[in-house]
């Protein structure tokens, strides 16, 4: 069933720029989905409006059920992954990964379990009390996804998570990535600008491309292809 459906989404900002022009897509419950096309087509506006960091200012964003609309609040079940980690520099792994629990009124020491199992999940067992600096670009980035998992969400936006990262290092979380999910089926939208990663990852890739700020075509991926 649909997860969050848009209808006529568009995006002007105050400087005139029109970001984002009547953009109809439902996205289903457990699907991976990629924003695929080139820099400044509107990709992370569109992941902005659905995650409720910024507003759309034409058509409507339906979360048919849990009903948040395109001016609601950030919704509480979305877990967002930047390209940059954006990690407490002072904080410890662990201490990052259970940020969002302790935000969320959850006692400390279930915060830190959840967290634990969190990185356990992204492969980082045993890199609970690293800080930041002392971890590679990959690494941090797993943290990172912990960190937007840790919730339990039931939608991850990912907005080209791995573009600064070296083609081995993204290689592996790509495939970890995709293992992941294959696991607990969250929903997904990836934004990317690579071809390869939208068929390597995507279920469904929508490219942005054409013409600025519209959807130019919509690509099924083989689905139960195996991969990896
Ligand atoms: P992409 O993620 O595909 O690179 P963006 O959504 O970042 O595209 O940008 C789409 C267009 O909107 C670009 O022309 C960009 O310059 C413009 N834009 C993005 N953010 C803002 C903003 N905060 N204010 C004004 N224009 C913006
Ligand atoms: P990733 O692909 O996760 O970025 P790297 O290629 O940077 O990993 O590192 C390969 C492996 O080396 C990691 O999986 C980890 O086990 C180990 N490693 C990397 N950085 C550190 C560190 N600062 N301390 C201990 N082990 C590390």
């Amino acid at each position: 069933s649909a997860l969050v459906a848009l209808r006529g989404v568009g995006k002007r900002y105050a400087t005139g720029t029109v970001a984002v022009q009547g953009v109809d897509l439902t996205i289903a419950e457990g699907e991976f989905l990629a924003l695929l096309g080139p820099s400044g087509c509107g990709k992370s506006t569109l992941l902005r409006m659905i995650a409720g960091l910024d507003t759309a200012t034409a058509g409507t964003i339906g979360w048919p059920r849990s009903g948040h609309d395109a001016r609601g609040e950030p919704a509480r079940d979305i877990g967002f992954v930047f390209q940059e980690p954006t990690l407490m520099p002072w904080a410890s792994a662990l201490a990052n990964v259970a940020l969002p629990l302790s935000l969320a009124g959850v006692a400390t020491r279930e915060a830190e379990a959840r967290a634990a199992q969190a990185l356990g999940n992204v492969g980082l067992a045993g890199f609970e009390r690293a800080f930041p600096r002392a971890l590679s670009g990959g690494m941090k980035m797993r943290v990172s996804i912990a960190r937007a998992l840790v919730t339990r969400p039931r939608l991850l936006l990912m907005d080209e998570p791995f573009a600064a990262l070296d083609e081995i290092t993204r290689h592996r979380l790509n495939n970890d990535l995709l293992a992941l999910w294959e696991r607990e089926r969250f929903t997904a939208i990836f934004v990317t600008h690579s071809t390869f990663e939208s068929v390597y990852l995507a279920q469904r890739i929508i490219v942005m491309a054409a013409r600025p700020g519209r959807v130019a075509a919509e690509i099924a991926v083989n689905a139960g292809y195996p991969r990896g």
